[in-house]
């Protein structure tokens, strides 16, 4: 690794404050709704579930990294690993060829002298083997795309067994997850060995069944301390370069961009402490989709030794939207009160409403101090990837049980009855004492469901978009070398984010209510279709009238969640116990259920919320052509379905057959992919319905 690159480590320190806790991260995967106990972790990362079949001549890939990775799929799961050898290049294709080659290939080059600088005997495991996948560009329909033009698969050697070809260095990693442990371990002066033999008993895992060895442990830690403290002198003088570098990169942009604003702070000895920066379309953004923000601290540099903290919104189409970024020297309170108030003078004194964190005290109380309006939210993924880490051990067998009955917990509506079972909860399991149920219970405020119902999160504590917020921060943190590489990234992928025009695809109808169509012509798809699932599902409610007006509304098989909902005709007013349009902005199933009884054919204004109509896109939204095709589309099958079954009922033989047709229609047409390519909006699930999922 090259000393001068800016590594960024996922921070995994535990909220608790103790570096002797570990926590277990769900590293590059989206967050898991109930995180495995640590026992059960996998060593191996092998896309198990997939078969990888045998490369051909002729093969096609859309991308040479893809083909590299399917290569290397095949090579791991046959015993070897590969390289990447010659490429060719012209001026006019760039690189049109890459040869890609079995690690044992060619031979090494043998030394002139013993090596002094390396004097250790290295054995070369290269004996010139022959297998090999070369590639070739070829652009078709103005479209390139890369085809397998040579392929061998005869090794002159033996190949390795599964336990033998993970430990082969293609296939050894340190996952994110690790790294600052080991770096915490280090700094707390354990020795390499020691430090493997831990994280083996933290992970609960046999001795050697780490997806790494010793080795790449010394060498990790052996490139962070270069980083960090050999280079000090080296590092401190380009850390100020570069902190003035940035400083310049804002300046310049503010002559570029009129609404591109930064603020900074300066130390006592006149350097850049914090730094934080905004865009003009960050601040428009906020003011259509201001009212819930997600702060994400999840990174940390080690070369500057900055943490990242980073605002994001969420958009009609569902979407993170990117509002803007800082860099901190410390992780205090204090330091966090200073990112919040620039934060606020940058959206031009506007607040959220709902605030979404991770769990840590000092940022707690920066907001307490800064937002005293805003509801401040943990997003329950956060809780949920601590929970294996904190408890599996200790609790054991004890652990899942342990789980549901947290799930139980959530579900209480009242604080005082959470405060009373939680008691004896923590009793019965032995937690009384234990300081990461004191750190839950400190936050009962901000995370259990049923407590936090009633505020607004529209739909931040989904998977999907959570994963979108993640898959953000990787590509900004992405191969550079200085902060103002950083920035040029963050600039593109906000422009990206922000000023993307979004899909709207084709919106298929579930039921035959007219509130569906009236609705679907003022949501966005993506709001339309958590909607709609709520519509599907009130089919399944039955209403109950009470002598005073409001009602009572059950699931017809599950009895024991009853909702309560209070009409106010006058002001078409709905009010439901379940408090699912408080807390995401899209009416709930029940309430649903009362209107369709009270024969509305279309829901009352106030609950299309401007936040999710279509109206509101950032980037406008040509919707004409997808509307008119459905309503094309809608018209041309009713006429013919209709003489279809005039002309189908005249006899029996006639009917059988159509019946017999247009079952097996229906089932080619559901094999088909129910999207158009380039609309992959999908609905998210909601994961307030249940703890555990
Ligand atoms: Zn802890
Ligand atoms: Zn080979
Ligand atoms: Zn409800």
């Amino acid at each position: 690794m090259n000393p001068s690159s800016n590594i960024w480590i996922r921070r995994q320190q535990c909220p608790c404050g103790d570096w002797k806790c570990y926590i277990i991260s769900d590293g590059d995967d989206q967050p898991s709704v109930s995180p495995q106990p640590a026992k059960k972790e996998k060593t191996l990362s092998l896309p198990t579930s997939e078969a990888v079949f045998t490369p051909y001549v002729g093969q096609i890939f859309k991308t040479d990294d893809e083909a590299f990775e399917y290569y290397s799929n095949f090579a791991r799961k046959n015993g070897f690993s590969i390289r990447k050898a010659r490429s060719t290049e012209s001026q006019n294709l760039g690189v049109y060829r890459r040869d890609f080659v079995c690690h044992r290939s060619g031979f090494n080059q043998p030394r002139k002298k013993a090596n002094v600088e390396h004097p250790r005997d290295r054995k070369s495991v290269r004996c010139g083997c022959d297998a090999k996948l070369y590639l070739t560009k070829e652009i078709v329909n103005n479209a390139t795309q890369w085809y397998i033009s040579q392929f061998s698969n005869v090794h002159n050697h033996e190949l390795l067994e599964d336990d033998q070809v993970r430990l082969l260095p293609a296939y050894r990693k340190i996952q994110e997850a690790d790294q600052e442990r080991i770096l915490l371990l280090s700094k707390a002066g354990f020795p390499v060995n020691r430090i493997v033999k831990l994280l083996e008993i933290e992970k609960g895992l046999q001795p050697g069944q780490l997806p790494f060895i010793e080795k790449d442990v010394r060498n990790f830690v052996r490139t962070c301390k270069k980083t960090v403290q050999e280079n000090d002198a080296l590092l401190n003088e380009k850390r100020e370069s570069d902190a003035i570098e940035l400083l310049e990169a804002c300046k310049r942009m503010t002559e570029k961009d009129a609404d591109f604003v930064y603020e900074y702070t300066k130390d006592e000895n006149e350097k850049v402490e914090n730094i934080a920066w905004s865009y003009g379309h960050s601040a428009r953004a906020f003011a259509a989709f201001g009212d819930v923000v997600t702060f994400d601290t999840s990174y940390r540099s080690i070369t500057y030794g900055l943490l990242l903290g980073i605002w994001f919104g969420m958009d009609n189409h569902g979407k993170a939207i990117f509002l803007g970024c800082v860099l901190l020297q410390e992780e205090s309170a204090n330091s966090y009160s200073w990112a919040l108030q620039t934060f606020v003078r940058f959206m031009r004194g506007r607040r959220p409403q709902t605030i979404l964190t991770d769990l840590e005290s000092g940022l707690r109380d920066a907001i307490a101090r800064e937002l005293p309006n805003t509801k401040h939210v943990i997003s329950i993924w956060h809780v949920q990837s601590k929970l294996a880490s904190w408890f599996s051990t200790t609790l054991g067998s004890q652990y899942a049980e342990f789980k549901a009955e947290l799930d139980t917990l959530c579900h209480l509506e009242r604080m005082d009855e959470f405060e009373l079972k939680w008691n004896h909860v923590m009793t019965q399991f032995g937690l009384v004492a234990d300081k990461h149920i004191a750190l839950l219970f400190s936050y009962r405020d901000s995370w259990p469901l049923s407590l936090i119902r009633g505020y607004f999160v529209a739909q931040a504590m989904t998977a999907e978009y959570s994963k979108s917020v993640d898959t953000f921060v990787k590509e900004i943190l992405t191969s550079q070398t200085c902060l103002h590489v950083f920035f040029e990234q963050v600039g593109v992928a906000s422009r990206s984010v922000n000023q993307a025009a979004r899909n709207v695809q084709y919106m298929h109808m579930k039921t035959c209510m007219p509130i569906e169509e009236h609705a679907q012509s003022i949501l966005t798809p993506y709001a339309f279709n958590v909607l709609q699932n709520e519509m599907v599902l009130s089919l399944q409610y039955a209403m109950t009238e009470m002598p005073n007006g409001s009602c009572l509304v059950r699931h017809h098989k599950k009895l024991d969640r009853e909702c309560l909902i209070i009409w106010t005709p006058e002001d078409e007013l709905i009010h439901c116990s379940c408090k699912e349009f408080e807390h995401s902005g899209i009416l709930c199933r029940h309430s649903i259920r009362v209107l369709v009884a009270k024969n509305f054919f279309r829901l009352p204004e106030r609950y299309f919320p401007l936040r999710w109509r279509l109206e509101s896109s950032l980037v406008p939204v040509d919707d004409h052509n997808v509307l008119t095709s459905r309503s094309d589309c809608v018209r041309a099958f009713h006429s013919l379905a209709a003489s279809l079954l005039t002309e189908s009922l005249t006899s029996k033989e006639r009917f059988n057959y159509v019946n017999r047709e247009l079952s097996s229609l229906i089932d080619r047409v559901r094999d088909m992919p129910a999207v158009d390519d380039s609309a992959a909006n999908t609905a998210p699930s909601n994961v307030s319905e249940s703890f555990q999922c």
